[in-house]
């Protein structure tokens, strides 16, 4: 029965992922894919179907033939960022996860609430560059991949690198410690959390100064920049997890007072642990996250759960597949 339905996602991001994930769990696929960029897609064997489209504008289009086909479509952040929340606000084709959060973490203010309202320890913002008074990241619009982002200390050096840039900027007390993203994905099935793993990016160019000496950095004054070009997977201390698991469950709980459903499916919690051994998060993502690229194969926390190959892709599509078998697919849609 549940061979019915088709898994769909927009060709990027993590859409191999996904699509391979779809088809572990016995599901058809259809890959979305702009002109010129298919060649993963066919080559790696993930999808059933492909439908190339010439602009991203096209998507709009072929809604239609993706609902007759009985399709799923699976978000991600490049979907979000080139259909634009408007159109999947209003979109007809069924949609895996809460809309209504992607909403709320496309939003800086709101996105900061959530997280005060859950409780967790979140970077200081600085609403005004005058008010700088320690090192700060300056951070522009969208997911875009930490492109563009600057560190300054005070005003001066903020105007200063700022430059002629008119783009909307937020800035953020920046905190010395380790990144780790943490995978999560919450059943609203089962009601239950689970931690899927843990990676960290590979940035440019702040992964790439330790390359060279001290001196030759200083003689380019090199600015640090931190546009992910990757990731690369982590484990973190044992007796970090019973707070990494509260964390999660304090983020779903808020997300439940903020709209109803709140968030479901997987998400991730952009966290810097400091050397106190506090995680301060910077970002919240309500969807699949690049970073679960890395454990294709599954991770070692899947591993311990599932004793079988589970990645993020194939989490969704078993967490469908339940849904439709249960007759609760409304459960997992939004
Ligand atoms: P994006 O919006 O593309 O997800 P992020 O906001 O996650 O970008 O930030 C990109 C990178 O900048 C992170 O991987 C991290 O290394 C660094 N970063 C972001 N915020 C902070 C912060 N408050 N303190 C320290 N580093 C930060």
């Amino acid at each position: 029965m549940f061979e019915e339905y088709k898994i769909a996602t927009l060709g990027s991001h993590s859409a191999l992922q996904i699509l391979k994930g779809a088809k572990e769990e016995g599901f058809k696929t259809v890959c979305i894919c702009l002109k010129g960029n298919e060649k993963p897609y066919e080559s790696f064997r993930v999808a059933d179907e492909m439908i190339i489209i010439d602009s991203y504008k096209d998507f709009f289009s072929i809604e239609k033939k993706l609902i007759d086909k009985n399709a799923i479509l699976i978000p991600h952040a490049s979907m979000i960022a080139y259909l634009g929340m408007d159109y999947i606000q209003s979109m007809q084709l069924m949609h895996f996860g809460n809309k209504n959060i992607l909403s709320i973490e496309a939003h800086r203010v709101l996105q900061k609430q959530w997280l005060e309202m859950a409780n967790l320890k979140i970077p200081k913002h600085f609403s005004s560059p005058e008010t700088i008074d320690r090192l700060c990241i300056t951070k522009f619009h969208g997911a875009d991949g930490g492109r563009g982002y600057f560190l300054a200390k005070d005003a001066k050096e903020f105007y200063t690198k700022l430059a002629q840039s008119t783009k909307e900027y937020y800035i953020q007390e920046y905190v010395v410690g380790i990144p780790i993203y943490i995978h999560y994905f919450y059943s609203p099935l089962t009601n239950e959390i689970e931690v899927l793993g843990f990676d960290k990016r590979y940035e440019a160019n702040v992964d790439g100064i330790g390359r060279i000496a001290a001196k030759d950095q200083l003689a380019c004054e090199i600015n640090s920049s931190y546009t992910v070009g990757g990731n690369s997977p982590v484990v973190i201390r044992e007796s970090l997890l019973p707070e990494v698991f509260a964390m999660g469950e304090a983020v779903i709980k808020a997300s439940q007072q903020l709209t109803p459903g709140g968030l479901f499916g997987p998400f991730c919690l952009e966290t810097i642990l400091n050397s106190d051994l506090k995680f301060y998060v910077f970002e919240i993502s309500a969807r699949i996250v690049a970073g679960t690229n890395v454990f294709m194969n599954g991770s070692p926390y899947s591993y311990l759960r599932y004793n079988e190959p589970m990645n993020t892709g194939r989490r969704i599509a078993r967490e469908i597949k339940q849904a439709i078998l249960t007759d609760s697919l409304s459960k997992v849609l939004g």
